[in-house]
């Protein structure tokens, strides 16, 4: 029996590409490895939305190659952003690699390995039911935004919308086989072509059991430029659909949004923020937060520090900006010493332990 084993890094766009890749796999005859050593093939897929997660995966690509040297049948893919990051050799970077997978690209895995074994199946499920947490459904790839900082449009593309009738027989599919919670997943679900509220007003019928027992339907990431409110009034009146708002806020400053090409303001998160609690006072609003982008003065970042006081999230993922090829940030001058970064992002996590104890 041939065995796989898939190391993810990133978000939870990579994790639902992981489980696409996971399918291929099963549906050629290859069961799961604990670990490398044990696997016949290994995919690693990758992220570069950050440089500390890009020199995660690349130091893991380069160790995998000793593995090779134990197991010479053993195939080395590696999938993800880091396939599409612009300005790479991957080829000329890591010679042991087998193949490449660009993000989103799961058919293409099948194409890379050798025909399924006498006896078992070559079909591909979309999608699986986990045995547990969230059944991840993709209802749209890639982003249009151009976040200054960000490389995501580079590396998986523009925006592109699934089909609601295509979504809606997965998720009714996945129903029936007993899926409990369902993650909608997008870079923004709420630019969802066919209108999220819309999809989300359509998964309510399919949705079994009663007010006080039903699969919670959640959705990220949410742009809050695009967080409409009839999106937030749909969340408040389906019953189905989790009181949870994932809102990256970026910085606490204008100034600063506005060179991230971010698209709002301040004050205008913040009405986003009070619409959600007048209609669901308990929601859970959690958000990402960036310190160090370039020119960020101290000034600035203490707006961010007070805005993540006065908004009270129950989470927040916290960044030191780092330069990703491409983008608009990283030519901008006014970069920062590390040290500044550093020292501003242990501040932020300081204040948000406090606060969040
Ligand atoms: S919305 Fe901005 S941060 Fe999010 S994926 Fe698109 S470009 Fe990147």
């Amino acid at each position: 029996m041939r065995r796989y084993y898939i190391k993810t890094y990133g978000c939870q766009m990579n994790v639902a590409d992981s489980e696409k890749l996971q399918n291929v796999v099963r549906g050629m005859g290859y069961e799961e490895a604990a670990e490398a050593e044990q696997a016949d093939l290994i995919l690693i897929n990758t992220c570069v939305v950050r440089q500390n997660a890009e020199d995660r995966a690349a130091w893991y690509i380069t160790s995998a190659k000793g593995l090779k040297k134990e197991n010479p049948n053993l195939k080395i893919g590696v999938c993800g952003c880091i396939v599409t990051e612009p300005g790479r050799d991957l080829k000329k970077q890591f010679p042991h690699v087998d193949f490449f997978i660009p993000p989103n690209s799961p058919g293409k895995l099948a194409e890379f390995l050798k025909p399924s074994p006498p006896g078992r199946g070559g079909t591909v499920e979309r999608q699986r039911v986990r045995a547990e947490g969230s059944t991840f459904v993709n209802i749209a790839h890639g982003c249009d935004n151009y976040c200054s900082y960000c490389v995501v449009p580079y590396v998986r593309g523009r925006e592109t919308s699934r089909p609601m009738d295509e979504v809606l027989a997965e998720i009714k599919g996945l129903m029936e086989k007993g899926a409990g919670d369902i993650t909608l997943l997008g870079q923004n679900v709420n630019s969802y072509k066919y209108g999220l509220a819309n999809l989300l007003k359509a998964i309510g019928p399919l949705v079994p059991g009663t007010r006080d027992q039903v699969p919670v339907i959640r959705f990220m990431t949410s742009h809050p430029k695009d967080m409409t409110d009839e999106i937030i009034e749909t969340v408040a009146e389906l019953p189905c659909v989790a009181k949870e708002f994932h809102l990256p806020l970026q910085s606490g400053d204008n100034e600063i949004l506005k060179k991230m090409n971010r698209g709002y303001t301040v004050e205008y998160f913040k009405d986003r923020i009070e619409k959600i609690r007048s209609l669901m006072p308990d929601a859970r609003i959690t958000t990402d937060l960036m310190v160090g982008f370039p020119g960020e003065t101290a000034e600035q970042f203490e707006n961010s520090l007070d805005l993540v006081k006065t908004i009270a999230f129950k989470a927040v993922n916290m960044f030191a900006y780092s330069p990703r090829p491409q983008t608009a940030a990283a030519k901008m001058p006014d970069q920062l010493p590390d040290e500044v970064k550093q020292a501003r992002l242990q501040k932020l996590i300081g204040a948000v332990r406090k606060m969040l104890i």
